[in-house]
């Protein structure tokens, strides 16, 4: 997979991108990461990206050229291969099902906006989606497409030691992961749970789900509602809720 940054600030990548598990798919070739600087696309003075907004207010606005002359530089020569992407706060949320459909395509071209973002046009004309990291405003697009590519390349076949922990971990499914434990056995007094040291794979194998649907069901039930729950998730809900009765 090749995916393309255009930013104002490359150098902010130094670092993620050079370390861990994003550094060893790079140098296994598993992913191509292209840094581009907007301002190689400026034709103006002092290589300006930047102008007014239209009708006033404060602060600037990425101007369209350089946008969609970087683009087009980058696109792939049948364009439909190429997914654009926008990074922008009034974006769909992104979360893993988002980051698995990325992973699937063979080109992706992420634009970081700046100063008080970009150019209406770009939104209407060149990207194929807008993708918000959340309700909050960061000061530009460079660590929301850290979010985004950190995500999507932990995604690519062979860049995980197995997918089995890809497929594991939170929201895989829409639900969240179960407790872990390292050793040792007792830490200030806190055992691990004695199941896992059993050795009874079937029964360490329930136990994990009966966590993961517990977990879910106490921090995030909004994704309960999405989970699609086998007859076995429904008997483990169904101990829970009852053990819960049994409380008051
Ligand atoms: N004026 C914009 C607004 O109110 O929606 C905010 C612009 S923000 C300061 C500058 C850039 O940061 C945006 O163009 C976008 O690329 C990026 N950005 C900020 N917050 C983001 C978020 N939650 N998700 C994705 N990108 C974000």
């Amino acid at each position: 997979m090749r995916i393309d940054i255009i930013t104002l600030f490359p150098e902010m990548f130094q670092g993620p991108f050079d370390s861990s598990i994003i550094k060893r798919a790079r140098e296994q070739k598993r992913v191509q990461l292209n840094l581009v600087n907007l301002r190689d696309y400026s034709r103006q003075k002092h290589r300006q990206v930047d102008d007014y907004p239209y009708g006033g207010g404060k602060g600037m606005l990425i101007k369209p050229e350089p946008v969609f002359e970087a683009v087009e530089a980058l696109r792939s020569h049948e364009r439909e291969k190429t997914r654009v992407v926008l990074l922008c706060p009034k974006g769909e949320l992104f979360n893993q099902g988002k980051a698995k459909s990325l992973a699937e395509e063979g080109h992706l071209i992420l634009i970081c906006g700046h100063y008080e973002g970009v150019d209406q046009r770009v939104k209407d004309e060149l990207v194929n989606e807008e993708i918000s990291i959340g309700d909050y405003v960061l000061t530009g697009g460079e660590i929301p497409a850290m979010v985004v590519t950190d995500s999507v390349i932990r995604l690519l076949p062979g860049v995980l030691s197995s997918t089995k922990s890809v497929e594991e971990e939170s929201f895989y499914e829409p639900l969240l992961e179960y407790p872990q434990y390292t050793r040792p056995e007792v830490f200030q007094g806190l055992r691990v749970p004695e199941i896992l040291l059993s050795g009874d794979h079937e029964k360490i194998r329930l136990w994990r789900r009966q966590q993961s649907l517990l977990k879910t069901l106490e921090k995030r039930p909004d994704l309960l509602q999405k989970a699609q729950l086998n007859p076995e998730d429904k008997k483990i809900l169904e101990e829970i809720f009852t053990d819960s009765l049994k409380d008051y």
